[in-house]
């Protein structure tokens, strides 16, 4: 017997006969003897839903209230599910995230698991029920509900299965595994048997969404097993594991792309001590995540100009925080732009192989994109580019580093 948590995404409970679909699979291993702690995410296009009547409601809007209008969506499914294998004489209880509770800090839109409490799922599972658990959401100190940022049921999920100390965790999904990347934008992406903890967080981080990169991070730290696999066909997925499960190590093991970036730049800013910091600062101050920085200098050296980054859904929070320090900042202009995407190259192997960002600048020239701002790391190479570009750019990449799956005769 084990203890294995499996999680179920939007598509795999997005309607009742697909819920249903999730209690026999879920019966089908309670009968093969195992403890089954399940998280679900809402049925897709929920979430979104919510989002945009907050947005609707007022553009900029508190947080906390944000939370509880969003994680509302789980709360369905966690019912329909426990409805459904109840109906299958598979006893069943649903949690909320304050009912188990899943303790987070108070960072509202984007919290972090501090401590999950398992008594009451120690109780359930041992009277012989399921416990079905609502993703996404969690408690703060103060009693408010949190949510984990958006994908956060994978984090729900992990984290579970690391308290709860179970054999594995399942990401069960609308895809049957990991692929080279995004087998919706390219056909030709294969799938992974085996890809490494490191790669997978920095495949998820640059926006393979396929797993929530804080999920990575826990499976990471406590070692928790993972596979993502199929709702829908029963066919072994893609395994996240230790590099020195990796036999054969590619030099690029995949692509990745995100379209929720938006991109910045403060013309004209004074050139002294202090104002990068000052430009900064208040952006950290509001939990704005800045990703790339650009910073070029004047020929003259009196004034720079900065570049960054910073996620899509912050752009007009920034914009409206940096145009509020106008007169302290001293620059001239403020220009931002919400239509670009950052298209990334990810592979440990790029640790002991040099040419790994020039061909992907070379790839890009060939097809005419022009790269507005760079960055890399030990094992990624990024740019941004018009967001116009994106899949003739993700696919060009994929031929290029010879990932392409080959064509069946
Ligand atoms: P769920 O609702 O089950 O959490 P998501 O939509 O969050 O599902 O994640 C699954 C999606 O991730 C797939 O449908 C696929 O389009 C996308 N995806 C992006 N990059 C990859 C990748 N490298 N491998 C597999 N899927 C990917
Ligand atoms: N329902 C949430 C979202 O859409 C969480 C998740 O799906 O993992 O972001
Ligand atoms: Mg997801």
């Amino acid at each position: 017997m084990a203890r294995i948590v499996k999680k179920f995404g939007g598509t795999s409970v997005g309607d009742i006969d697909r819920i249903r679909n999730v209690a026999s699979r879920v019966a089908k291993a309670v009968a093969d003897g195992h403890e089954i702690v399940v998280v679900v995410s809402a049925m897709s296009g929920t979430t979104n839903q919510l989002v945009e009547y907050c947005r609707a409601a007022a553009p900029l809007h508190d947080a906390r209230e944000y939370d509880t209008v969003v994680a509302a969506g789980e709360q369905i499914t966690v019912g329909l599910l426990s409805i459904c294998l109840q109906e299958m004489g598979v006893p069943a209880r649903s949690f909320l995230g304050w009912q188990v509770p899943i303790r987070t800090n108070d960072v509202h839109g984007a919290a972090r698991i501090e401590e999950i409490d398992t008594t009451a799922l120690d109780a359930c599972l041992r009277g012989g029920r399921v416990a079905v658990v609502a993703g996404f959401q969690g408690i703060a100190d103060d009693g408010r509900i949190t949510t984990l940022g958006r994908g956060g049921s994978d984090t729900s999920a992990v984290a579970l299965a690391a308290a709860l100390k179970a054999e594995r965790c399942d990401i069960y999904t609308d895809v049957d595994g990991v692929y080279t990347t995004d087998p919706r934008i390219v056909p030709r992406a294969r799938k992974l048997d085996k890809i490494t903890y490191e790669e997978m967080l920095e495949m998820a981080s640059l926006g393979a969404k396929v797993l929530q990169t804080r999920s990575v991070a826990l499976a990471m730290k406590h070692g928790v097993r993972t596979q993502v696999l199929s709702s829908f066909e029963d066919k072994p997925g893609t395994l996240v594991v230790g590099e020195d499960e990796i036999v054969e190590q590619e030099v690029v093991s995949g692509i990745a792309y995100s379209r929720a970036e938006a991109k910045v730049t403060v013309v004209g800013l004074e050139d002294r001590p202090g104002q990068v910091s000052h430009l900064f600062s208040p952006l950290a101050d509001a939990n704005i995540n800045v990703d790339m920085i650009v910073q070029s200098a004047s020929e003259d050296g009196t004034s720079t100009d900065v570049t960054f980054t910073v996620p899509e859904d912050d752009l007009l929070r920034t914009v409206k925080l940096l145009e509020g320090k106008k007169a302290a900042l001293n620059y001239r202009d403020l220009v931002y732009n919400g239509n670009v995407v950052k298209v990334s190259v990810v592979g440990v192997g790029m640790r002991s192989h040099a040419g790994v960002a020039s061909k992907m600048f070379d790839t890009l020239a060939d097809k005419g994109i022009n790269i507005q701002v760079i960055s890399t790391s030990e094992i990624k190479v990024s740019v941004i580019i018009d967001a116009e570009y994106t899949e003739l750019a993700v696919r060009a990449l994929h031929s290029a580093y010879g990932l392409d799956a080959p064509v069946k005769a």
